[in-house]
């Protein structure tokens, strides 16, 4: 919960992307921190200082962390070395980053890092303090930036990523294909799950639907999300692919205007796979007034199984539909938040943006 914290909490609002796009230029020094400059042609972010090449205009997409860059796809320049702080990272890290880059998609356990002659707790360790990151957390979010490149595209792009030189072409199909599955042949998509991206005022999000409707809503930050996607595949024997659907848009349309302040409530199309225990505790879910909170044993006793807290807090934190199914609603008798899935930051804005939107009589 903390890694999701550190990671990805945002930081202060952006500057205009014209004043960002001069600040860069001109390698103002006064910019460093602010934002990290990210090049679309080469799949690299950079620090507004490098001394690299300044792109176009038309190329450069600005993020406000190294966290949001690198979920996007893009990996730290090898020149400015954006996510570096004075002083330099220990060698060990250095040696962690450049392992990583080696096969970007790949997962690298403890044993891979003992066959490079790390010792992975110390490594883990020294790469987390130096980076406030842990070093799974950097890991994931190559690899889920990489497979996502494709679904922001909305098309298959990577032939031309390909063509194009992109630097890490073979790590960026690598991650698709290791997370989505490879596509059917020709035109047919009816069988496969369709992605889109989604962009939020607290982050980036995944949704996936097929004709039964939406299979799933996330952040793409959030911890567990690869196995979700493959447990999804595995259960509706599908492969993944960016596309376009009414469910899809409705999706999109109602985010936005609930994160506007204009809706508290969804009407879409849900087809949440699980267990029938995870159907019930969701259903119960989806009963709590928006602007309301229960608690674990309060959910328990709606299905009819009084005392089971804790069974009701897995079948929650599985719930793969965020926000639409709202998790976020249950939280500890004390009144703590306990966790969330994609962070507690999170769970804390949305509670907050349903109490202010909510108000009596104005649901
Ligand atoms: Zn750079």
């Amino acid at each position: 919960m903390i890694e999701a914290t550190v990671s990805s909490a945002p930081a202060a609002p952006l500057p205009s992307p014209r004043v960002m796009y001069r600040a860069l230029t001109r390698r103002d020094s006064a910019y460093e921190g602010v934002f990290y400059a990210a090049v679309k042609t080469t799949g690299i972010f950079c620090r507004p200082t490098c001394r690299a090449k300044k792109p176009r205009a038309e190329n450069v997409e600005f993020f406000p962390t190294a966290s949001a860059a690198l979920h996007d796809g893009y990996r730290p320049c090898r020149l400015c070395r954006p996510m570096d702080r004075v002083p330099a990272p220990p060698p060990v890290v250095a040696r962690l980053l450049r392992a990583v880059e080696q096969d970007p998609a790949a997962r690298l356990a403890d044993k891979e890092l003992a066959a490079l002659g790390v010792d992975p707790s110390t490594a883990r360790r020294r790469f987390r303090a130096y980076y406030g990151l842990t070093f799974q957390a950097y890991q994931r979010a190559r690899r889920m930036g990489l497979a996502l490149r494709e679904v922001r595209a909305g098309r298959p792009v990577i032939d031309v990523q390909l063509d194009r030189g992109y630097e890490s072409a073979s790590g960026f199909r690598a991650a698709f294909l290791r997370l989505f599955g490879k596509p059917p042949r020709g035109a047919r998509t009816d069988d496969c799950l369709l992605a889109r991206r989604l962009d939020t005022p607290l982050g980036k999000m995944l949704a996936l639907a097929d004709r039964q409707g939406l299979r799933l809503l996330e952040f793409v930050d959030r911890r567990g999300l690869e196995r979700e996607i493959l447990g999804l595949r595995r259960r509706l024997k599908c492969a993944v692919v960016p596309g376009a659907s009414a469910t899809l848009d409705a999706v999109e349309a109602q985010l936005r205007r609930y994160f506007a302040g204009e809706r508290r409530e969804f009407d879409l199309p849900l087809a949440p796979v699980g267990s029938d225990f995870q159907q019930q505790v969701w259903a119960a879910l989806r009963r709590i007034p928006p602007g309301q909170t229960r608690s674990y044993a309060e959910i328990a006793t709606g299905v009819g199984r009084a005392g089971a807290q804790r069974a009701v807090g897995r079948a929650n934190g599985s719930n793969m539909i965020a926000i639409v199914i709202p998790c976020h609603r249950v939280i500890g008798a004390d009144g703590s938040l306990t966790g969330y899935g994609g962070g507690v930051w999170r769970k804390q804005r949305l509670l907050e943006l349903e109490r202010v939107n909510g108000g009596a009589g104005n649901r």
